[in-house]
């Protein structure tokens, strides 16, 4: 799944394209908010069960630009991952033809991708778009604010991700931010959490981050969230809210933690999410 292989979905003007970063390694043990013995009785694995994450990241094309949304892990989360930067380039997208890193959120896998291991640019032409709460939650704040450690070296590597961008950096607030593209907060995952709405040919597109981690889990539970959410209830709330919105506009959605390439339409049946992957 690390391939070239991406899929992609025409808009009108726009065509937006799976890309992968590989994959991520974890377990059902990182759930929080309901019993395990539930998780484990929901997901059929033991706590310690490897669990396989894809981590996908999508380019907007067309009206001049090409936007990518999120930028993979880099070289900071193993071999496994960074892979986006290669399969980009074997796309036959180069990385200085990239107008635009719009941000789902700023965590290792979605925005450490932004540098190479020496700290410079991958996507050194691009203007990085982001939430400016996020902004100010991993990048402005004193790293002695930090909730834990982990949190702390989170914050080490926003701060470095951005310095290569410092005169590219946008920090908007839930708006329209291109034409037919906008962004909608949803908080909770980490405080400026927000996906990206594509609309183009009459249809609509949610890009919608880490809505979603484990699909086999929190479609059936969407109250259980994660070790790594900042405010996991907030997260809840959040996710809920996206799973009505899109099951009922019939949005379609692309999930950076869905399986490769991760579009699909959210179905509710007997008070039951459902994603039919496409
Ligand atoms: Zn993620």
């Amino acid at each position: 799944m690390t391939g070239q292989a991406n899929a992609s979905i025409k808009m009108g003007d726009y065509t937006v394209t799976a890309f992968s970063d590989g994959i991520f390694q974890t377990t059902i043990d990182v759930t929080i908010g309901v019993d395990k013995e539930m998780t484990q009785k929901i997901s059929g694995k033991g706590l310690n069960d490897p669990v396989f994450l894809a981590v996908n990241a999508f380019l907007i094309e067309g009206r001049g630009v090409r936007a990518l949304v999120d930028a993979g892990s880099g070289d900071t989360m193993g071999p496994a991952l960074g892979k986006l930067p290669e399969n980009l380039v074997a796309a036959g997208k180069s990385l200085d033809s990239i107008t635009h890193v719009l941000l789902t959120h700023i965590h290792p896998d979605h925005s450490n991708g932004l540098i190479d291991g020496a700290g410079n640019a991958w996507f050194p032409k691009a203007e990085v778009v982001v939430q400016d709460a996020e902004y100010k939650f991993w990048v402005e704040r004193d790293l002695s604010e930090a909730a834990h450690d982990r949190q702390r070296g989170n914050m080490v590597r926003a701060k470095a991700s951005v310095v290569p961008y410092a005169k590219q950096i946008t920090r908007i607030s839930n708006c329209e931010f291109l034409p037919g593209i906008h962004a909608q907060m949803s908080p909770g995952h980490t405080p400026g959490h927000n996906a990206w709405i594509v609309e183009g040919g009459g249809e609509s597109l949610m890009i919608w981050g880490d809505t979603i981690h484990m699909d086999f889990l929190q479609l059936q539970r969407p109250d259980i969230a994660f070790i790594f959410d900042t405010d996991p209830q907030q997260a809840v709330r959040s996710r809920m809210l996206l799973l009505d919105q899109t099951a009922a506009d019939r949005t379609r959605i692309a999930g950076m933690h869905l399986d490769f390439p991760g579009f699909g339409y959210v179905k509710r049946r007997d008070g039951r999410y459902f994603i039919e992957q496409e």
